[in-house]
């Protein structure tokens, strides 16, 4: 179980990008997090992780964030690794066992084996020796998936990964999430694509600033919540 309690964000000390956003999430699920673009979706998760200044808290099986951060892994929406620096494909996956490890502790064998596991589990086991810059948008975001298999976090948040990305790499994405699902993890994924909600999510987060609606796919995903999310422009999800 992780529960938010009123996260709210602002960059200027005047406007709140986010408002006091508070929901529980129960079971190991896929919760889809979407609204409108400047919504606050990508400021909610920094935010509630501590990344940014911000207020309210979040707590996982009643124990404080700072008790649960090695259970964290986050894949945020403009990576910050920087395409042209050199490094291979299983080095940058080896970074996700940096959060278990002491500093400059060096990799053994078995965490190489961790790697080259999470390096299958996305279908890139073939690029493990390539540098970052020579891989397609969906390869580097199956990379990216792969270092956050290897910090064996409980709690997994991906902001946007399938944007711009070729739909074989979405769909072996997608498939990995449903087995870390099955495998007592929850995934909480930023998403603009209204037409794959039913088909990916369990729950749904609905944010325009504040929270629109939180619950099951089933019970949220209407029409008047999207126009309240997304206001009247939008085209009702049948359309779509
Ligand atoms: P979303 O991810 O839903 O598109 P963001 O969380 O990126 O929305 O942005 C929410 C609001 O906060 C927007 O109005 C955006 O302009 C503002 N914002 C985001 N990042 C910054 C920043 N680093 N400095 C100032 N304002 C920001
Ligand atoms: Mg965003």
């Amino acid at each position: 179980m992780i529960t938010f309690s009123s996260i709210s964000a602002t960059y200027d000390g005047i406007h709140q990008a986010v408002e006091s956003v508070s929901f529980v999430t129960e079971k190991p699920s896929i919760v889809g997090i979407i609204g409108p673009n400047g919504a606050g979706k990508s400021t909610f998760i920094k935010a509630a992780l501590q990344l940014i200044p911000s207020t309210g808290s979040v707590t996982a099986d009643d124990q404080p964030l700072a008790a649960f951060q090695r259970r964290i892994a986050y894949v945020e929406q403009k990576s910050a690794i920087d395409y042209t620096f050199p490094i291979t494909v299983k080095e940058v996956v080896s970074l996700g066992l940096y959060p278990n490890m002491r500093l400059l502790q060096r990799i053994r064998p078995t965490q190489w084996a961790q790697v080259n596991t999470a390096l299958a589990a996305v279908e890139m086991t073939d690029f493990a020796d390539r540098q970052i810059g020579e891989l397609s948008g969906g390869q580097f975001q199956r990379v990216l998936i792969a270092r956050t298999l290897v910090q064996e976090a409980d709690f997994i948040f991906l902001d946007e990964p399938f944007a711009g990305i070729d739909a074989a790499s979405e769909a072996i994405i997608v498939a990995l999430l449903r087995q870390l699902r099955e495998a007592g993890k929850t995934i909480f994924i930023v998403h603009h694509d209204l037409g794959k909600i039913t088909e990916y999510f369990d729950a749904l987060v609905m944010l325009n600033q504040r929270l629109i609606a939180y619950g099951s796919v089933a019970d949220v995903f209407t029409d008047a919540n999207l126009t309240r999310t997304f206001g009247d422009t939008i085209i009702v999800k049948g359309g779509m």
